[in-house]
């Protein structure tokens, strides 16, 4: 406990990663805490097009690890802990997980986001039997199978297209009638003979016996209920939520400031309206949520902390 780190970085994502590699360059004792596994997001991601340079074997977990090599290059710890509390109202900061106590002089929180959920009837209960929230990881199951997924962005046609390499078919079920994705990759699905269209349509309830069989949709224009039911042959088919992410934000409510959906406010050298916490990535309140973002914040949310630590602590 009696340790002091320069910089804490919470969330080992490529915002918390990239905060670190500039934190440990920067000569700045560094500590990431990560809850689940470094990475975040893109860890779930097959293959990243448009991060500059990322063209040589640019899968999400690949990148990521290069990336966790790199910052423990310059000298920084990264634990594999959950933040659970905290105190940010003195000057040394602290932060409580599963485990430990630590302290530092300035906070980056870089927490990242996590899937959205349908809250359809039945959804909850069917996670690893049917429904997925990741394709990476869960495409090859469905090899030779149907497939919905539901959403119109980016990720949801990208992660369709990719589907589309294993399962006999695949459908996008979209709750409008057109898509939100970039036209690029809408291109994609379009030209894809495997892939079909359900427009203006919700999931209301998934169900099955042990593995999902069926699923009722809503369609949202004209009010009918339709019942997708499990090809006779196959007995099961697959349900693909990628619907958008929520901001793991919960615990720092009430103590930065938020927009009304939890992302944080940062200023645009990532600073909160608390004294020496910054925040990066895609917990924060942006227009655009890529790699790309995530590790610009990355780099100058370190930076700020930086020039914070030199005149609080140093002058
Ligand atoms: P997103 O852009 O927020 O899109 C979410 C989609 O799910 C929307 O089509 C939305 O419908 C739909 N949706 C939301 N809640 C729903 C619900 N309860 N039931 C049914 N449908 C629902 O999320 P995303 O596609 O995951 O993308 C997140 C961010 O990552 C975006 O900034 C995106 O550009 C970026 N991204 C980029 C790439 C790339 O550039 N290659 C790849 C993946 C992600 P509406 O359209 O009606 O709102």
């Amino acid at each position: 406990m009696s340790k002091v780190y320069d910089v804490l970085i919470i969330g080992g994502g490529p915002a918390g990663l990239t905060a670190g590699l500039y934190a440990g360059r920067a000569k700045l004792d560094t500590i990431i805490l990560e809850a689940e596994k470094p990475g975040g997001q893109i860890v779930i991601t097959d293959e990243v097009e448009n991060y500059p340079g990322a063209v040589e074997d640019p899968t999400g977990p690949r990148l990521v690890q290069r990336m966790v090599e790199q910052f423990k290059g310059f000298g920084g710890e990264l634990v594999m802990e959950k933040v659970e509390s905290f105190d940010f109202d003195s000057k040394i900061k602290v932060v409580k997980t599963n485990k430990n106590e630590y302290q530092a002089k300035a906070v980056i929180i870089a927490s990242g986001a996590s899937p959205r959920k349908l809250d359809a009837k039945g959804e909850e209960d069917y996670v690893g039997k049917g429904v997925s929230f990741c394709a990476t990881c869960d495409a090859a199951f469905f090899e030779g199978l149907e497939v919905y997924v539901i959403g119109g962005g980016d990720t949801a046609v990208e992660e369709a297209v990719f589907i589309s390499k294993f399962a006999r078919k695949v459908t996008i079920v979209h709750r409008r009638d057109e898509l939100r994705a970039a036209k690029s990759i809408q291109e994609k699905a379009f030209a894809n003979e495997k892939i079909d269209f359900i427009w203006d349509s919700v999931v209301e309830e998934v169900a099955g016996d042990g593995l999902v069989e069926e699923m009722t949709l809503l369609n949202r224009k004209t009010g009918e209920k339709t019942v997708v039911k499990a090809d006779e042959d196959d007995g099961t088919f697959g349900i693909f939520v990628m619907v958008g992410y929520i901001p793991k934000t919960d615990i720092f409510k009430g103590v930065v400031e938020m927009d009304e959906a939890g992302y944080i406010l940062g200023d645009e050298n990532m600073k909160t309206n608390k004294e020496g916490i910054f925040v990066a990535g895609d917990c924060r309140q942006k227009p655009l949520r890529q790699v790309v973002t995530a590790t610009a914040d990355g780099a100058i949310a370190s930076i700020s902390a930086e020039k914070y630590i030199e005149d609080a602590f140093e002058h």
